[in-house]
């Protein structure tokens, strides 16, 4: 076996953040596989009939056919042990502390949300039948464009943690939002990088990046009409795969059907092939869009990303901060294109 190239750094274009490839022959997909978790249980206070042991119901959304097991197929609730609180009227945003303190703090406002996905007791989403993932996709952006209509928040995100290294705590399917009043660092940190970019170059960075697909298919991994999905060039974790729309759109709550439909096929099939690549392993998906107020700045393109747990972040990871990534992502992208 031939020793492998010496390690490279290669750079996010849209967040000017190096991440080390080092593709480790030690480092080889099938020392990820863990074994199959068990289920820790077969029912929850997610599963359909139980209702009552959660917070209230947020939003609900049927299932379409009449022979439906229960009321609802997507549920929305607050979540119970929330990191961010909603304002209300009464409370104002006060910091304690000046700014010499080093004993600041302020309120941590936001809304924060628990979309249950399955009214059965389900822990992945490719148990799911692609139909109900588009429910699942349906429910996130009807939650997207309500919030936004409200007007109390700046930003949203829906996350979700599948698998305990990627953060789940309750095995039930679901994903999170959380809206808050300002934007966050990562989203800032892509959204001056987008603006960067397009003051140096007039165009949107991640429009250019499809474009250098086209020019280049090594990192391809699959598309539909409307939707592609790559394995990004700086790819901070193995097996990292962006999914986003070709044509240029900002705001994910402005999708349409179509598009939606097409990523909801698109990342069933995708989790599908990583499960087949890797066994199972746990992994975060991310879907950044625009702030809800984007005057001035539609040079945001909202995208989905995959992020596989097959590694830790690790004293080097924390020290430095710089990620390793041991599996480039063209070997990545040609193994999950392969599957098609
Ligand atoms: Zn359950
Ligand atoms: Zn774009
Ligand atoms: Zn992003």
């Amino acid at each position: 076996v031939p020793l492998n190239s010496a390690p490279e750094q290669r750079l996010d274009l849209v967040t000017g953040q190096w991440v080390v490839l080092a593709a480790d022959r030690l480092h080889r997909p099938q020392e990820f596989q863990d074994p199959v978790p068990q289920a820790w249980t077969d029912s929850c206070a997610f599963c359909a009939g139980r209702e009552d042991e959660t917070t209230p119901t947020v939003a609900s959304y049927p299932r379409p056919a009449a022979h439906a097991p229960s009321a609802w197929q997507v549920r929305v609730v607050s979540n119970l042990y929330p990191a961010f609180t909603p304002r209300t009227a009464q409370s104002t945003r006060s910091v304690v502390g000046g700014e010499l303190d080093g004993t600041r703090s302020q309120p941590s406002e936001g809304q924060h949300e628990v979309i249950i996905e399955s009214p059965t007791h389900r822990r992945f989403l490719t148990e799911l039948t692609v139909a109900e993932v588009e429910l699942v996709f349906e429910a996130y952006r009807d939650r997207w464009c309500t919030i936004g209509r409200e007007g109390r928040y700046a930003y949203a995100v829906i996350f979700k943690n599948s698998g305990r290294d990627a953060g789940m705590s309750r095995e039930h399917l679901h994903s999170q939002l959380v809206a808050l009043p300002h934007v966050p660092p990562v989203a800032r940190l892509e959204l001056d990088g987008a603006q960067r970019f397009l003051a140096q170059h007039r165009m949107c960075v991640y429009c250019h990046l499809y474009d250098e697909l086209l020019g280049d298919d090594s990192r391809w991994v699959g598309q539909t009409d409307e939707i592609v999905a790559f394995c990004p060039y700086a790819s901070r974790v193995a097996y990292e795969v962006w999914l986003m729309p070709k044509r240029h759109q900002a705001h994910f709550e402005q999708t349409s059907d179509a598009q939606l439909r097409e990523t909801s096929l698109l990342i069933w099939q995708i989790l599908r092939r990583l499960e087949t690549c890797l066994g199972p392993t746990a992994y975060n998906y991310v879907i950044h869009s625009n702030p809800f107020d984007s005057t001035g700045q539609d040079h945001y393109h909202w995208h989905i990303e995959i992020l596989p747990r097959t590694g830790r972040l690790a004293g080097l990871e924390w020290g430095t901060g710089v990620l390793i990534n041991t599996v480039p992502p063209e070997a990545a992208a040609r193994q999950l294109r392969d599957m098609a």
